[in-house]
């Protein structure tokens, strides 16, 4: 039944009528949860709470289905109003971004023409931009982009998933790179041939290239609700005497919330990645698969 329902959300989250339908209805069926709101005042404006509560940010402007470089600019130019609203704002938070909402199915060049307006919009505030990891398709492509700019960029960054059989070697590769990874177990419905398909496994590689990253003494996050994974990490780094300022835990927005409290408390950085945007859908969509359990929390919604 679970696998079903992962299914399903998975399948719907891809869906181009649901999520323009969805579009037209405006943050609804409980996805206020998990998305801070449609307009960047709104999104500011819970940056600033996390701030209060001690937490710093990852802002993420949602665009899913860019088929056109008019589309692509358009989705590249909310991102540097998101960098330019942070500025000024004076919140303490980077920018999360998909590089298929830039172009990336259209042409590579139109991609990293985009990132590099991007990338050098943070650089004149200082900020740091972080590539989400979309699915196997965009893998390669997306980590061969992250090199070219990390040539010519130090404020930026990719994302890593422990899911996939070939992240080990990755990790081996993007050493070289000093790179600056968020660590996560994965995300979208990947094939047996490219993944592992059992959850232990998956748990497994993580903590695995958890510590070789931050043993390699590179910036990592850690970007997980699993507590499992959490004591790991801090048992990983009292043992090896990692500087806090080498790591940080990451969370999503709405979920886990006493946890990202608890590390806070006990005087870690934490991260919360804050979605905002019209294009909702695909993201509550991926939410949903993650845990099906989240469903009840919809239907109540509905209910109301
Ligand atoms: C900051 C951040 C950025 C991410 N970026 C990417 C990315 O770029 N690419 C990518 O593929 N994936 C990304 N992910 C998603 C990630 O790959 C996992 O799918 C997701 O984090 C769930 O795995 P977990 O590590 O939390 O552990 P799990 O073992 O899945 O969950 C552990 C516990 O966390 C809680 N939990 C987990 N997910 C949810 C949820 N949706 N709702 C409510 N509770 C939940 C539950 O209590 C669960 O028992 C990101 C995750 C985070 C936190």
């Amino acid at each position: 039944m679970e696998v079903l329902m992962r299914n399903v959300f998975q399948a719907l989250g891809k869906n181009q009528s649901a999520n323009k339908l969805a579009k037209r209805y405006g943050l609804q069926f409980g996805a206020k949860r998990f998305v801070a709101g449609e307009s960047i005042e709104k999104a500011i404006a819970s940056v600033k709470q996390l701030n209060k509560e001690g937490k710093v940010v990852t802002l993420d402007h949602l665009g899913e289905f860019v088929f056109t470089e008019a589309e692509a600019n358009e989705s590249a130019a909310m991102c540097i109003k998101t960098l330019d609203a942070i500025a000024k704002a004076g919140v303490q938070s980077n920018l999360s971004l998909k590089m298929t909402s830039l172009g990336l199915d259209i042409s590579k060049d139109l991609c990293m023409k985009n990132m590099r307006r991007i990338l050098d919009r943070a650089k004149m505030y200082d900020n740091f931009v972080r590539i989400d990891m979309e699915d196997y398709a965009h893998c390669q492509i997306s980590l061969d982009i992250y090199r070219e700019l990390r040539k010519e960029y130090d404020n930026v960054g990719i994302v890593i998933q422990a899911y996939l059989y070939r992240t080990e070697q990755d990790i081996r590769d993007l050493n070289a790179y000093n790179a600056n990874l968020r660590l996560v177990k994965g995300a979208y419905k990947e094939a047996t041939e490219v993944a592992f398909p059992e959850k232990k496994d998956v748990d497994e590689n993580y903590k695995k290239i958890i510590k070789e990253h931050l043993l390699n003494g590179n910036y990592t996050a850690i970007a997980s609700h699993d507590e499992k994974v959490i004591e790991y990490t801090k048992k990983v780094v009292q043992e090896h005497q990692i500087p806090n300022d080498q790591f940080e835990f990451q969370m999503l927005y709405g979920i886990c919330v006493d946890l990202q409290e608890k590390l806070v408390q006990e005087g870690y950085k934490v991260r919360v990645y804050v979605p905002y945007g019209v294009d909702w859908f695909g993201y509550f969509m991926r939410r949903l698969a993650e845990r099906p359990a989240n469903v009840w929390f919809v239907l109540k919604n509905l209910a109301k």
